[in-house]
């Protein structure tokens, strides 16, 4: 039960519900798109990760740290990770889509991030036309 509760307040529930509330309609886990992403915006031909800060690496994030014991299991795994990410972002974008970012730490301003994500959709649509 708790498991369940948990996944109610995820980063990926959070960012959906942020696109919610600025009106954006999309598709959940599209499990025929590499790397089956978070959220879909078909629309937008434009897709949205939301990546956890300590396994996918953000640069530079104080969340990306490195756990001081088993150093080297832990390198090779974030190396496993980025490249996965940057396997799965190059196929996205092969295939025509949009790829927008959204770190775990971005969830700490949400009227930043509700910024960021319009701006990027505003563009994809421009695009589009
Ligand atoms: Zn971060």
């Amino acid at each position: 039960m708790s498991q369940i509760r948990s996944a109610d307040t995820s980063p990926e529930r959070q960012v959906r519900s942020i696109l919610h509330g600025l009106g954006y309609r999309f598709r959940l886990h599209s499990k025929n798109l590499p790397g089956t992403p978070d959220v879909v915006l078909p629309r937008y031909s434009t897709v949205v990760l939301v990546h956890g800060c300590f396994w996918h690496r953000h640069a530079g994030c104080k969340f990306a740290y490195m756990p001081k014991s088993r150093k080297r299991f832990w390198e090779e795994k974030f190396e496993q990770n980025i490249k996965r990410d940057a396997r799965v972002i190059r196929q996205l974008k092969t295939e025509g889509w949009r790829v927008v970012t959204v770190w775990e730490c971005e969830l700490a301003d949400v009227r930043k991030l509700a910024v960021k994500l319009r701006k990027a959709l505003t563009v994809a649509r421009a695009r589009q036309v």
